[in-house]
C-alpha cells in the first residue's frame, strides 16, 4: 500500500505555493511597516506550556492538542497556537527589560486534532501578532487596524469582510458574570449538549460560542459580558470604540463572541469573511493581560491577533499573484543542450556559472534526444538554447539559439552571462 499523507495535514503543491510566497511576503511588509519584528519559536514546546497559558479545560488543550512523551519521558506537545510561545519567549528573554512595548510577529504551522473540513485542518499555518507591554487601548485599536490593512493590501473588499467585537472584562469581572451566567444557564441545562453541560461546570463563556444549535437557542437570551464590566473595562472599551470610529474602523458588537483560548481579557475579536460559509473566521485576537503571569512572569498586558493562512487563501480563491512573484519561478529562461556526455562536464560549468550571475538556467537529466530536449525547453518556455558540442567545445564556445527568433550565434564561454544578462534588458 501507498503512503499518504496524515489527515488533516495537506501538502501545498508549487503552482499554491507561488500564492501562499505572495501573500507571507505581503504579511511580512504590513507587519514591518507597523513596527513588528519577526520572532521563530520552536514548533515543539512543553505540553505544560499551553496547559497553563491557553487553559486546561480549553478545546484545545482538551482535546485537540498533539501531546507525547519524549525518550525521558517528558510531556511535550506539537504548538496548537503562537502566543503562548512568544509570551514564554518573552519572559526567557527578558525582552521585558529592553522597556517599551515589544512588538513581535510570527509565520508558521499549528497543530490541532479537529475534524479536518474546508477551512479546518490538522496542519495549518498562522500568521500573528503579539504587542506585549501596555494597557493602552491604542495598541488594542492599532492591531485592529493593522488586521484590516492586511486584508486591504491584499485587495479583498471591506463589503465583503466585518469585525466581530466584544469585550470579556477582567480577571475581577470574570468570577460574577461567570456566575450570572451559570444561574441563567442552569434552569436550561438539559437542553445543553454534554460539552456544554462540562462547560456549565468550568467555564460557562464558553457555551457562548457553542455551535450546536440547541445551544445556541439557549444562549440567544444570555446576560451580556459588555453589561457586567467594571468601570475600568468599561472605560477601556469605550476608549476603543472612539479610536475605531476616529479610524473609520467598522465593527459590530457581538456579547457572544468570547472566544476558545482562556487567556483573554478586556478586548476579543474576529475579523470574518462573508464568502466563507461556518468556518468564516479570517483571524482572532484580542487581550491577554494575565497570560504572562500564568507563565510565571511578571504582570505583563499584552494584544494580539492570529490569521489562517489557509482561509486566507480560499477567499483570495483563483486570484493570480501580481506578475513580480513569477520572477523566481517562471522556469529556466536558458536551457543547455550538451550533444553527448564528453560535454556534460561543460554543461554543469555553464549552468553553475549562469546561476550565479542569477539567470535561471536548465537541462535535461532524462537522457532524452537532443530533438526531444527543444521541445521540453520550448514547454517550459526557454528563450534561448544554449548547444555544446565537439565543435563548441572546441572553440570554447556555446552557440546560442534565440528560440523566439530561430537566429543563432557563437558566443565564447567567458563572455556568456554579459551577454545574456545584455539581452534580458533589451
Ligand atoms: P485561534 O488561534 O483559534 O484564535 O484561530 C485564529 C485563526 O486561525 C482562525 O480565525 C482561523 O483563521 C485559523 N485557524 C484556527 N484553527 C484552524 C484550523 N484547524 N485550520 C485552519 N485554520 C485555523
Amino acid at each position: 500500500m501507498r503512503v499518504e499523507a496524515v489527515r488533516g495535514m495537506t501538502d501545498i503543491l508549487p503552482e499554491e505555493a507561488l500564492l501562499w510566497q505572495y501573500v507571507e511576503a505581503e504579511i511580512r511588509e504590513a507587519f514591518a511597516l507597523y513596527g513588528y519584528r519577526e520572532i521563530r519559536t520552536p514548533i515543539v514546546e512543553r505540553a505544560e506550556l499551553f496547559a497553563r497559558g491557553v487553559g486546561e479545560a480549553t478545546d484545545i488543550v482538551h482535546k485537540e492538542m498533539y501531546v507525547f512523551p519524549d525518550k525521558k519521558g517528558q510531556m511535550l506537545a506539537l504548538r496548537p497556537e503562537a502566543t503562548a510561545s512568544v509570551v514564554r519567549a518573552y519572559l526567557e528573554h527578558g525582552l521585558h527589560a529592553r522597556g517599551g512595548v515589544a512588538k513581535l510577529y510570527y509565520l508558521g504551522p499549528m497543530f490541532r486534532y479537529e475534524k479536518p473540513q474546508k477551512g479546518r485542518k490538522r496542519q495549518f499555518h498562522q500568521y500573528g501578532v503579539e504587542a506585549i507591554g501596555s494597557l493602552d487601548p491604542a495598541l488594542d485599536a492599532e492591531v485592529i487596524d493593522l488586521a484590516w490593512y492586511i486584508m486591504e493590501r491584499l485587495g479583498l473588499r471591506r463589503e465583503g469582510l466585518f469585525l466581530r467585537l466584544n469585550s470579556i472584562g477582567c480577571p475581577e469581572d470574570r468570577p460574577r458574570y461567570r456566575e450570572t451566567l451559570r444561574e441563567y444557564f442552569l434552569p436550561h441545562r438539559e437542553k445543553l449538549c454534554s460539552d456544554c453541560k462540562r462547560r456549565l461546570e468550568e467555564n460557562p463563556l464558553r457555551i457562548l460560542d457553542c455551535k450546536v444549535p440547541s445551544c445556541r437557542e439557549v444562549a440567544e437570551d444570555a446576560p451580556r459580558s459588555l453589561d457586567h464590566l467594571c468601570p475600568g473595562c468599561r472605560a477601556h472599551f469605550e476608549r476603543l470604540l472612539g479610536y475605531l470610529d476616529a479610524l473609520g474602523l467598522s465593527y459590530e458588537l457581538d456579547p457572544k463572541l468570547v472566544r476558545g483560548l482562556d487567556y483573554y481579557t478586556r478586548t476579543v475579536f474576529e475579523l470574518a469573511s462573508r464568502d466563507l460559509g461556518a468556518q468564516d473566521a479570517l483571524l482572532g485576537g484580542g487581550r491577554y493581560d494575565g497570560l504572562a503571569e500564568a507563565l510565571g512572569g511578571p504582570p505583563t498586558p499584552g494584544v494580539g491577533f492570529a490569521g489562517g493562512m489557509e482561509r486566507l487563501i480560499l477567499v483570495l480563491g483563483d486570484r493570480e499573484p501580481p506578475d513580480r512573484c513569477f520572477r523566481l519561478i517562471t522556469g529556466p529562461t536558458v536551457y543547455i543542450l550538451p550533444v553527448g556526455e564528453g560535454e556534460v562536464t561543460e554543461a554543469l560549468r555553464v549552468l553553475a556559472r549562469l546561476r550565479r550571475a542569477g539567470i535561471p538556467a536548465d537541462m535535461d537529466y532524462a537522457g532524452r534526444s537532443l530533438r526531444k530536449r527543444l521541445q521540453v525547453a520550448s514547454q517550459l518556455g526557454v528563450r534561448y538554447a544554449l548547444f555544446l558540442g565537439e565543435e563548441e567545445l572546441s572553440r570554447s564556445a556555446a552557440k546560442v539559439r534565440d528560440l523566439s527568433t530561430g537566429q543563432e550565434e557563437y558566443v565564447p564561454f567567458g563572455e556568456l552571462v554579459p551577454y545574456l544578462q545584455g539581452k534580458s534588458r533589451r
